[in-house]
């Protein structure tokens, strides 16, 4: 084997993000669905700034209750009540990618040590792969808001890398993002895999490993 562990990416490439983003939206506003969209639109260009650097994943958290909030005409009370019932539903959203059980399966029986790399919240991304049934497959989760770094920062890879003892050259990323998974390992000295959900199968990319 080239690698001895394997960092994986959770939304997107593990855990479905659009179901999982809608019903953690609805169970947070079941009155109105359908400002969904909406939500959608405010969250993904906050996380997409994020990516960027212009904000750091605990900021955008913040904003884009806020700036949801605020668009749909909501008082500012409403906010944090929104915020709360967003967060402790997503926790509990857990709709896998098609495949994404059976790589872990087939990774893990190969020998490989499994590691998550997320940027969120360290208990609410356990929690969803714990629900999922997949949590048992990884010695380890790093993510950003215990790591004290947001993907790409190198830094974020760096303190992963120390904390399971392995060198750059002994680890493969796996991820959806070619901003925060595939460049930002690559940045660290890791190799990486994309893996684009148009037209990917998680299966048959991870089979050569
Ligand atoms: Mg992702």
């Amino acid at each position: 084997m080239k690698y001895k562990a394997i960092f994986i990416d959770i939304d997107d490439t593990l855990l479905d993000y659009i179901p999982c983003c809608r019903a953690a939206f609805e169970a947070a506003l079941p009155e109105h669905p359908e400002h969904f969209q909406l939500f959608f639109e405010i969250s993904g260009r906050l996380f997409s700034e994020a990516k960027h650097g212009q904000h750091t994943i605990a900021e955008v958290m913040e904003l884009y209750p806020k700036e949801f909030i605020a668009a749909i005409g909501y008082p500012e009370s409403a906010v944090d009540p929104f915020k709360h019932a967003f967060r402790a539903a997503w926790g509990t959203t857990h709709t896998l990618v098609p495949g994404a059980k059976e790589m872990l399966e087939s990774l893990h029986a190969k020998g490989y040590r499994l590691f998550a790399a997320s940027n969120s919240f360290g208990h609410l991304q356990r929690s969803r792969l714990e629900q999922a049934g997949i949590l048992p497959y990884f010695e380890d989760t790093y993510i950003s808001m215990d790591i004290g770094y947001d993907k790409p920062d190198i830094r974020f890879y760096q303190e992963s890398l120390r904390r399971c003892g392995l060198q750059p050259s002994e680890v493969l990323m796996i991820g959806d993002s070619m901003t925060t998974d595939v460049l930002g390992a690559q940045a660290a000295g890791i190799d990486a895999l994309f893996f684009d959900r148009k037209k990917d199968n998680l299966l048959a990319l991870t089979a050569h490993l």
